[in-house]
């Protein structure tokens, strides 16, 4: 049997396909390209019940990832996070059912090691040596360390308001840092202008189709915990929104080879008041966003005023009958508070918001009390550590705490 099942590259816009064993960026046509695979074949070969054998991390989904080999898979361990049950902020927010994905745990401390691991696995496969992306800050930090046990180098442009962490995770790993005075957009013009002039593979948010499969992975994780069955709504924080069309990727994937029946989750993109493209346009019913002028968020992982997927986020939303909300700062702030006082986690401000999000839905009525519902913690509070400001009263030796 094959490591994977993945058959050829496709273009969800026109259709156009294209051959696995080459590097393909976008299609011809601009927009990028996913991965498919042969499930038919799949589904007669490979039994469900081989993944109990496996090791917990996100290779063992191999089957419907696309490294052809395993001597190309370059991992730190990845993959199977807790999804943990979250009984008290549940009762709190009226939500009987409500369980955090938590990506906290995951090396470098974000999801994105995810799209890292399966990214840089295939760039190693196709004999990528060198890559460039801009990045918020933690695509950037996975892609560096992952390039670094890979033996590949990097260049990460990100803005220079980026987690400061980030900025170290970069340069600890010995790839080439730059800071730049503006927005990940800006990032990208610079380097999308040196993948021009000199060639180097373009690591871009969807520029390469193999991200979005290891966030995929997010989707099978959460499937196989809920013993292969599927939550009423899931949650999760959109900057280009790779990991909800990942998601969704995934449970359409393992409906079609009958690893779970009946309808898909609900899908909810949660976004930052101060840079809610996707919320408009969702609002609007438009296919496509604009450009958002001047975003602002301390939810620095989705600040993303576009992005190249914003047709695939509302398709998903749009089939699911999910939605699109923004909630603001002094919210996910307070959320955050809030996850950690009543549940003992520090999540990130993006992961906050999505609890923030789940709040309000399930104050208008839009999640039903008895729903099972899955909110994504996408990456470690402890990332950024500037966000929460503490007062203490500082004591001399000798002070009494009584
Ligand atoms: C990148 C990032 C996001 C947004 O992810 P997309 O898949 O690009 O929408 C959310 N949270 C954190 C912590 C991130 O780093
Ligand atoms: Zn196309």
């Amino acid at each position: 049997m094959p490591y994977s099942y993945a058959s050829h590259l496709k273009c969800p816009v026109c259709g156009n396909e294209y051959d696995l064993h080459e590097i393909h960026q976008l299609c011809e046509c601009g927009s990028p390209l996913l991965v498919e695979y042969d499930l038919e074949r799949l589904q007669q070969e490979v039994d469900i019940q081989l993944l109990q054998e496996r090791k917990p991390d996100l290779w063992r989904y191999h089957e419907l990832l696309p490294v052809a080999s395993e001597d190309n898979v370059v991992t730190l361990g990845e993959g199977m996070t807790p999804l943990l049950n979250m009984p008290a902020l549940g009762a709190h927010y009226g939500i009987d059912h409500l369980y955090m994905k938590d990506e906290s745990l995951i090396p470098t401390g974000s999801f994105k090691a995810r799209g890292a691991a399966v990214g840089i696995s295939r760039a190693k496969e196709l004999g990528v040596e060198e890559f460039a992306m801009p990045t918020n800050g933690n695509a950037g930090a996975a892609w560096a360390l992952y390039a670094a046990r890979a033996g590949m180098r990097a260049t990460i442009v990100m803005p220079q308001d980026a987690p400061m962490i980030t900025r170290s995770e970069v340069a600890l790993a010995g790839a080439s840092l730059y800071l730049v005075n503006g927005l990940i957009s800006d990032a990208g013009k610079m380097v999308a202008e040196k993948v021009q002039r000199q060639g180097v593979y373009d690591a871009s948010t969807l520029k390469e189709p193999y991200r979005i499969e290891g966030k995929k992975t997010m989707g099978l994780e959460i499937a196989e915990q809920l013993g292969w069955t599927m939550p009423d709504v899931i949650l999760y924080p959109t900057g280009g929104g790779v990991g909800l069309i990942g998601i969704h990727k995934a449970m359409q994937e393992l409906k079609a080879i009958g690893w779970i029946t009946g309808s898909l989750p609900r899908l909810v993109a949660v976004q930052a008041e101060g840079c809610a493209p996707i919320v408009k346009a969702w609002q609007e019913k438009k296919e496509r966003s604009e450009f958002w002028e001047e975003s602002t968020t301390v939810a620095f992982g989705i600040n993303v005023p576009k992005a190249l997927g914003d047709f695939l986020v509302l398709r998903a939303l749009y089939e699911t009958d999910g939605v699109a909300i923004a909630v603001s700062d002094q919210e996910l702030l307070q959320v955050q508070q809030e996850v950690a006082a009543m549940e003992g986690a520090f999540v990130c401000p993006e992961g906050a918001a999505t609890f923030a999000a789940a709040k309000r839905l399930a104050v208008e009525g839009w999640i039903h009390p008895g729903e099972s519902v899955v909110v994504l913690n996408t990456g470690a509070g402890i990332k950024y550590p500037d966000t929460v400001q503490t007062e203490a009263p500082i004591l001399e030796i000798g002070d009494s705490i009584l």
